[in-house]
């Protein structure tokens, strides 16, 4: 395929996706409660092929699974991306015996996952993670601290976890261990989210782990961390693209039904012009995740610039989670009140868009990474002597604190 049109097989596997969610999923989806694993719908993402799909697909696969879902029910497209967040790290890098123990468990949707890496002081700088793991003097570690934020937190089955290894070592001091629940000393409180998926904190009061439980070496999870969060980026913008589509799609049969001043809304200049410049910034969108998930599974063989890979993910994430806010809010106001009411499809998004600015590297953050690559490609290239751009000022300790795309923001 080119960067630009699905092939026929695709836009059928689409279709197939969106009406499996629509008969099969949603109504497990309007059976779960707020805040809590829906271990239905994960099992039966898992009775549909769907979990195991995650681990053979491509970037450009598990954007179409994600697109397609959040076009009909977001509570799927969550359940199956946090699926793939926690379980990638163990088929990624766990050992055998670890990937036969959970990798079956997970993709059948028995044993739900998480992602363990944002803590209350590290977010978006995730280098200075502090979930201290103590060693036991027999190999092993303790880990002592806690995490915030994590989705499927506390009622997840296992957890990928970074703790810190080595102090003062910043992102080279971290390591990725799997942390099964019923581990003495783990403990956690679920959060209450505007979005409605589970998310909670994990406290770890003296967590015994082993060699066993290592997912990569010691000191290398940063290299776990960055090799999820680069398959997962640009299918977080894909989720955004699904949202806005739904949007676009109720705004479009709305506007075109809604009798006003002696003719349809759609018949106001500035109401149609609204719906176009909301279809045209979600193509737009749709074709940056594209190119960017083609971009990684082509594994940037095309691509003269080194950087290309993860700047595109960077400015997929970016670009559609800041137009999925906005044809999300025209949706709303193209609806008038009725968008509001509790239940509404166009409520439910509203609540759902706004947490993919923040999470998996903040907006700030992807523009951040896309400006260091740009500038880091120019330098490579040669600029000519005299060129206007100087390196940035690096804090006083020599530190470079600004994100590089080598490094996770989750
Ligand atoms: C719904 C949801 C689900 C989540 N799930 C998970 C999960 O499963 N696992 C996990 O580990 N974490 C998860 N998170 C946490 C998420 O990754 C963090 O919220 C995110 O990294 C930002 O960290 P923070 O909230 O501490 O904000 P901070 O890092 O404190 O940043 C606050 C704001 O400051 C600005 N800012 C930060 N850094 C920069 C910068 N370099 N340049 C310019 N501006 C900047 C941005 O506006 C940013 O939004 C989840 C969060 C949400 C909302």
């Amino acid at each position: 395929m080119t960067a630009f049109s699905l092939d026929p097989e695709q836009i059928t596997w689409c279709a197939e996706l969106r009406a499996l969610a629509a008969e099969r999923l949603k109504p497990l989806a309007e059976k779960g409660e707020p805040g809590r694993v829906n271990r239905p719908l994960v099992a039966a993402l898992g009775e549909l092929g769907l979990l195991a799909r995650l681990f053979d697909a491509g970037a450009l696969d598990l954007c179409l699974m994600r697109e397609s879902l959040a076009q009909v029910c977001t509570e799927a497209e969550t359940a199956l991306a946090l699926q793939g967040l926690g379980t990638h790290p163990v088929a990624a890098f766990g050992s055998p015996a670890q990937r036969a123990r959970w990798l079956p468990e997970a993709t059948a949707g028995r044993a739900v996952a998480a992602f363990a890496l944002s803590e209350p002081g590290a977010g978006s700088d995730a280098a200075a993670l502090a979930l201290d793991a103590v060693p036991d003097g027999r190999g092993g570690w303790r880990l002592h601290g806690e995490k915030q934020w994590i989705s499927n937190a506390p009622e997840a089955d296992f957890a990928t976890v970074f703790a810190r290894t080595t102090r003062g070592a910043g992102a080279r001091g971290v390591t990725a261990f799997l942390v099964p629940a019923g581990r003495p000393g783990l403990g956690g409180e679920p959060l209450d989210m505007l979005a409605p998926h589970a998310l909670g904190t994990l406290t770890f009061d003296g967590v015994p782990v082993g060699p066993e439980d290592l997912l990569g070496e010691p000191d290398r999870g940063f290299r776990v961390a960055m090799h999820t969060l680069n398959l997962f980026r640009p299918s977080v913008g894909a989720f955004a693209v699904g949202m806005a589509q739904a949007a676009l799609d109720a705004a479009l049969a709305h506007t075109a039904a809604r009798p006003a001043f002696g003719g349809r809304l759609a018949d106001l200049q500035a109401v149609a012009h609204r719906i176009a410049e909301m279809a045209t910034r979600t193509e737009a969108a749709r074709l940056l995740v594209y190119a960017a998930a083609t971009a990684y599974d082509e594994g940037n063989s095309h691509d003269t610039a080194d950087t290309a890979v993860p700047r595109r993910a960077a400015m997929a994430k970016l670009f559609a989670t800041e137009t999925a806010q906005y044809v999300v809010d025209s949706a709303v106001q193209l609806h008038g009140a009725r968008a509001l009411q509790r239940g509404h499809l166009l409520e439910h998004l509203y609540r759902e868009v706004r947490a993919p600015r923040i999470y998996e590297g903040a907006t700030e953050v992807q523009r951040t990474i896309i400006a260091k690559e740009l500038y880091a490609s120019h330098r490579r290239e040669g600029a000519p002597e005299g060129a206007p751009y100087e390196e940035e000022p690096s804090p006083a300790d020599g530190r470079d604190t600004t994100p590089h795309a080598e490094e996770p923001t989750p």
